[in-house]
């Protein structure tokens, strides 16, 4: 057995997976009758490509990655609770993750009976290296490391992240929903030299799918082989891999390349006001920003009709409230609401 096999549950590794009715066939089929699906044609009555081939071959092409290196899940909220199925052993193995990260590491985490380990960012959200490795023992199967992060919004440098995934045994997973936000770059390239990497990214954000549900996760091909043996059959459903097919012909460049000008313009007006104690500086579509009372602001906000995320009471970011970068518009309504508050009710 392998170093990673030993990592993978024993009932998981032994699994056997359920086969579809498309999958004992190749070739031209006219006919089907063997799905117990409706004959009548409505554009949905047939169930949709459990392997996803289609969508992963256009995928592959368009970041690079073999298609046997990919995964897609019903976001990349999946592929987290994959990991915890795949690789942990209820009630005994463990979880180290950054915090403050993603919330979905730790709900994800106790739904399935695992044990999470948190470990604080070091000074201005810097990557913990020495204690997140020092947290781990030996049912430490996973790490989680999400780089552009959230809430706090940094990128952390690929080798630093490189040499955890060196030193810890375990897999470690990388998040990297808002990469395309980030000028630090992707490790999705490297899933095969590094065969404990598993990379998540998402069409949720940049690429403006958040309705849809694509989460991608990157990882060498017997990683990818056991989520798709535990995932539900027909985890994407034909409207969701219909709708992507569509949706990635339009190219969303412009559009980051708008939210990081937008992103960096909020921030520098965001910073001239007595409101504002510190801007974080942001690697994804989003700021942290350190008010002088977030839950004053934040009602202050609601009231005018705009919504931002309260993270006042997570570990690290007192007074902070993570403002998602909007059209211009919106950004402008929101940095005016801001500003009659600095110089009406905050006074
Ligand atoms: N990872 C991070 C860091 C996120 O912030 C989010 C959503 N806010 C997700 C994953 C979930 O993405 P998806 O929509 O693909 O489930």
């Amino acid at each position: 057995m392998n170093k990673i096999e030993s990592l993978v549950r024993g009932n998981v590794r032994s699994l056997c997976p359920y086969s579809t009715a498309r999958d004992e066939y190749q070739g031209s089929i006219g006919v089907f009758l063997d799905a117990n699906e409706s004959p009548y044609d409505n554009g949905v009555n047939r169930y949709p490509d459990p392997h996803q081939k289609q969508l992963k071959a256009r995928l592959s092409q368009i970041k690079g990655v073999p298609a046997e290196n990919i995964f897609l899940g019903n976001g990349s909220d999946e592929a987290i609770d994959l990991m915890y199925r795949i690789f942990c052993e209820p009630g005994k193995d463990n979880a180290v993750m950054i915090a403050p990260s993603y919330g979905m590491y730790s709900v994800a985490a106790d739904i399935n009976d695992i044990e999470v380990r948190m470990v604080p960012l070091a000074a201005e959200f810097a990557l913990p290296k020495q204690a997140l490795l020092d947290a781990c023992d030996a049912n430490t199967k996973l790490m989680f490391i999400c780089s552009p992060n959230n809430p706090s919004g940094n990128a952390y440098e690929l080798d630093e992240i490189i040499d955890i995934i060196k030193t810890f045994p375990g897999i470690v997973i990388v998040d990297e929903a808002y990469v395309d936000f980030s000028t630090k770059g992707s490790l999705r390239a490297l899933v095969n030299e590094y065969e404990n990497l598993v990379v998540l990214q998402t069409l949720s954000k940049a690429w403006g799918m958040a309705g849809l549900r694509l989460g991608m996760a990157f990882a060498q091909p017997y990683i990818i082989r056991l989520m798709s043996m535990v995932k539900y059959p027909y985890n994407i459903c034909q409207a969701t891999q219909d709708a992507v097919m569509r949706l990635l012909e339009e190219p969303v460049d412009e559009k980051v390349k708008e939210i990081v000008e937008q992103r960096e313009s909020v921030a520098s007006q965001l910073n001239v006001f007595s409101c504002v104690k510190k801007v974080y500086p942001s690697d994804a579509n989003f700021l942290l920003v350190e008010f002088d009372d977030a839950d004053a602001m934040y009602e202050h906000l609601l009231k005018d009709g705009i919504i931002v995320r309260n993270r006042n009471k997570v570990m690290g970011c007192k007074n902070c409230l993570r403002l998602t970068i909007g059209l211009p518009e919106e950004n402008v309504k929101m940095i005016n609401s801001i500003s009659e508050y600095d110089c009406v009710i905050g006074k």
